[in-house]
């Protein structure tokens, strides 16, 4: 019986396998399919998720890859309305957003598991599932067979028509839209810069523009023309609407879809949990599903590993109270946003076009925009087991991700990189904070100070010397800090450390 037999190897799944194994978790994966079916779906890869990548070993690769992209425009009218610049984005190592095509983000999670002795297994389909009191049994077909899978818990990540999710009985809130969209790859003369996605929409539809690695070339999505096939003549077409003076080359996988906004209403039935598509779905706009699905397996991963360690069984609920809220604003977002860009009549396009225009004079509201859309800003403050408030972090926030200059090894750091990334850890911002302080036995302990004195003589503690006082905005706290790099809490060293023993079911001390 492995701990955790994960449903579905898509982004989700993948990388919450790769997370899993990584925390010590025995895990097992299966797809319905034979290989990855390298469908144009998501391009964009945001700021959290790269560092979630970072973490899973996976970012360089990505990087070497995709296509950077800074700059996200909305045109409408023919005329750009808000530019976000991802470039103030100033608390990541990510200040952009990456462009890569995910089937080539699938191969790469499938090696870094292979590379720890993970397979997928294939051609395997989810049928059935039964509870019991110490784990999960699930039947699954094989080529004309079925056989069956033991464990502890299932997670579902089977996209949005999810098996598992019918066969948990759990309904979706939402509904679908009524517009067709096309997706295809192509390559195109294109005016605009290559480090810009672009949204262009008119009183007849939607065309979006993603650049993707390699000289011309772009993925794109609109809204075909009303009973006309789906071809490279409509979207040529189509292109009009951005106003942009582009010529379509050749086109690939050109392949229409429906979309809806839709979410489950429960993320839990017993030992079984829904991640990614298979627990929310939206529009594409701003390319957040994905991104979405991957924040989903980072949240689920330490805390089953936890309990799968002996950790309280009650850690696994707040799973649900955490990222239902989240893809919920998601949902919420990108089903206005799509809403606004459709509109039809002209006194309300006008209306659009000048609440627009007031979003875009405002510097304030673009770099909400920017954070809000590389998901960096997504938190948890209020979920049970978070706690505290200092300097404007609160617990369930994510640990900003500041630059420094490391004194003691002369060398420019990244807090996230500091901490390890398979347990949770004490930060501390004073060296007296060290002094008689105890913590369980699984959680690190961090030092990051600009008093170059004590920090040398800080015992038994990794210390970094901050002498450009880049972190000041965190001094005077301790802070504990979860395996995914959002704060659990804000308050006492012996306060957190009792709080991290409740998290690990270990004694302090
Ligand atoms: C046209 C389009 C454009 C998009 N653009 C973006 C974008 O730019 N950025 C972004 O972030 N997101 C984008 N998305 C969304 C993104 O593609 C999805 O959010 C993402 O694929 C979700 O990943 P997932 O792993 O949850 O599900 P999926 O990718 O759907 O993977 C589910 C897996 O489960 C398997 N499976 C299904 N049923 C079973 C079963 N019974 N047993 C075993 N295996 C099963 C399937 O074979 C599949 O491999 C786009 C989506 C579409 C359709």
């Amino acid at each position: 019986m492995s701990d955790v037999l994960i449903v579905g190897a898509g982004p989700t799944g993948l990388a919450l396998a790769l997370r899993l194994h990584d925390l010590g978790v025995g895990v097992r994966i299966i797809d319905k399919h034979e290989s990855v079916l390298g469908l144009t779906k998501s391009a964009a890869l945001h700021a959290r998720t790269m560092e979630h990548l970072r973490d899973l070993g996976l970012a360089d690769a990505v990087l070497d890859e995709g296509q950077r992209v800074e700059h996200l425009t909305l045109r409408t009218g023919h005329r750009d309305r808000i530019s976000v610049d991802f470039r103030t984005l100033h608390d990541t190592a990510y200040p952009f957003l990456l462009d890569h095509p995910q089937d080539r983000t699938e191969h790469l999670l499938i090696e870094e598991l292979a590379r720890r002795g993970v397979a997928v297994e294939r051609a395997a389909a989810c049928v059935g599932i039964e509870q019991h009191g110490d784990g999960v049994r699930a039947t699954v077909a094989v080529g004309g067979r079925t056989r069956t899978l033991e464990a502890r818990w299932l997670v579902g990540c089977d996209g949005v028509r999810s098996t598992v999710r019918r066969l948990l009985g759990i309904e979706r809130t939402g509904a679908p839209y009524p517009d067709d969209w096309v997706l295809f790859d192509a390559d195109i003369d294109w005016p605009l810069p290559r480090n810009e996605l672009t949204f262009s929409a008119d009183g007849e539809g939607l065309f979006g523009v993603f650049p993707l690695p390699g000289e011309r070339r772009y993925r794109v999505a609109y809204t075909p023309t009303p009973g006309v096939e789906p071809s490279m003549e409509d979207a040529q077409r189509s292109m009009a609407r951005s106003g942009v003076e582009g010529t379509i080359l050749a086109v690939d996988n050109l392949r229409p879809f429906t979309l809806a906004h839709m979410q489950a209403v429960r993320y839990r039935r017993g030992r079984v949990f829904l991640a990614g598509d298979a627990a929310h779905v939206h529009t594409p706009f701003a390319g957040q599903g994905l991104n979405l699905g991957i924040g989903d397996a980072m949240n689920l991963a330490w805390r089953l590993a936890a309990v799968a360690h002996g950790a309280d069984a009650r850690l696994l609920d707040a799973y649900q109270a955490e990222r239902h809220p989240v893809a919920a604003s998601v949902i919420a977002m990108t089903h206005r946003t799509a809403q606004a860009m459709l509109l039809r009549d002209d006194p309300r396009r006008h209306l659009r076009d000048a609440v627009m225009t007031v979003l875009q004079a405002s510097e304030r509201a673009r770099r909400a925009l920017a954070r809000r859309l590389s998901q960096l800003d997504h938190h948890y403050r209020g979920a049970p087991g978070v706690a505290g408030r200092a300097h404007g972090l609160a617990g369930g926030d994510r640990l900003p991700d500041l630059e420094f200059f490391d004194g003691l090894s002369q060398r420019a750091g990244r807090l996230h990189e500091f901490l390890p990334y398979d347990r949770h850890t004490m930060l501390l911002t004073d060296p007296a904070q060290t002094v008689g302080l105890t913590v369980p036995d699984s959680c690190a302990v961090r030092l990051i100070t600009p008093d170059w004195a004590r920090a040398r003589t800080a015992q038994n503690v990794p210390t970094a010397l901050d002498r450009g006082r880049s972190a000041a905005r965190l001094y005077g706290s301790a802070y504990l800090v979860r395996p995914d790099r959002h704060v659990a809490g804000i308050g006492s060293p012996s306060d957190l450390a009792a709080a991290a023993a409740l998290d690990s079911h270990e004694e302090v001390g």
